[in-house]
């Protein structure tokens, strides 16, 4: 069964449809990233799902409570640009909030604690915020997001605006996470959701344009072809290769001998027997993946 079944939502401000008919579901345990350039309607997707925007039209349905019943309660939330009171300590920050979630003091310490040493401030719990790094404070956003244990993870671009270093800290987190928890994480840049999403749901002008996991955006984005690499001139081989049953056709660009194919699995085979037999100079063999990007294109594009 589906955690979040999203239908037909959409979000209209004055004469503008910034989020046109969207639906998609995604079930528990998964980390789904939401992807799509800026202005896509990313932030404005989310914050519906949070409960903080009411939208104009649709349904959202969580796990098998009533259609667009109160499901704050469920859903942690990070804000793109999340704001924190620089004066207080990570930890009296995490204790507070889990006041005004409603927990007792004991309760706010203790998972307080417990969420400090589950994002990696364990260190830091007693220096002011104001003195954090950029990724320390959105590590302290997340831990913020999850005082009230949900079951559901909303991050809103939490590693854009973030150094490398402090990146690859939330990546890490995130990684980690992901494990116990579902995740649903919006972000323009497509390698950060290669690495750590399940899932993809493809955001285009408010509407979703394409979904599913990498393998299988990769099975149908496919180029279907295959790079080749040889010591000495490439045209001694073009011939035997077009010749081969797997292959449309070959042409040589840039030193490498560019084959396209109708089958991967018998091109490959076919390839590497005659290069095998006929002991082949060869330097490289690369088969073409469609990246995310070209994926995205092909999804906007047709
Ligand atoms: P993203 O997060 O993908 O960058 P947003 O959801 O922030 O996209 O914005 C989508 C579109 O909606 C943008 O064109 C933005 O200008 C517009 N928009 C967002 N909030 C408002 C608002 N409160 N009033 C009018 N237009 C808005």
């Amino acid at each position: 069964m589906a955690l979040l079944t999203v239908e037909n939502l959409s979000k209209q401000y004055d004469n503008s449809l910034v989020v046109n008919q969207t639906s998609f579901q995604f079930e528990s345990g998964k980390c789904v990233a939401l992807i799509g350039p800026n202005g896509a309607g990313k932030t404005t997707t989310l914050r519906m799902l949070s409960g903080l925007l009411k939208p104009t039209s649709g349904t959202i349905t969580f796990d098998d409570m009533k259609q667009n019943a109160d499901i704050r309660g469920n859903i942690g939330y990070l804000p793109q640009h999340p704001v924190f009171f620089k004066w207080m300590t990570g930890q009296e920050f995490l204790i507070y909030v889990g006041r005004l979630a409603n927990l007792s003091k004991q309760e706010a310490e203790s998972r307080a604690e417990r969420l400090l040493d589950c994002v990696g401030l364990t260190e830091s719990a007693k220096r002011r915020i104001g003195k954090y790094s950029g990724g320390m404070k959105q590590r302290l956003g997340i831990a913020q997001a999850m005082i009230h244990q949900p079951k559901l993870l909303i991050l809103d671009e939490p590693v854009s605006s973030l150094d490398p270093i402090g990146r690859r800290d939330v990546l890490t987190l995130m990684e980690e996470l992901k494990k116990d928890m579902t995740i649903l994480f919006s972000t323009h840049i497509l390698s950060d959701a290669d690495e750590v999403s399940d899932e993809l749901l493809l955001l285009h002008e408010g509407r979703i344009v394409e979904s599913g996991s990498m393998t299988e955006l990769r099975d149908k984005y496919q180029t279907a072809k295959i790079e080749l690499g040889f010591d000495g001139d490439l045209h001694k081989y073009k011939e035997q290769i077009t010749d081969l049953p797997a292959v449309t056709d070959c042409y040589i660009e840039r030193d490498l001998l560019h084959v396209n194919i109708q089958d991967m699995a018998a091109a490959r085979h076919n390839i590497l027997a005659i290069a095998s037999a006929q002991e082949w100079p060869l330097t490289s063999f690369a088969i073409n993946r469609a990246s995310l990007e070209d994926m995205f294109m092909k999804a906007v594009n047709g």
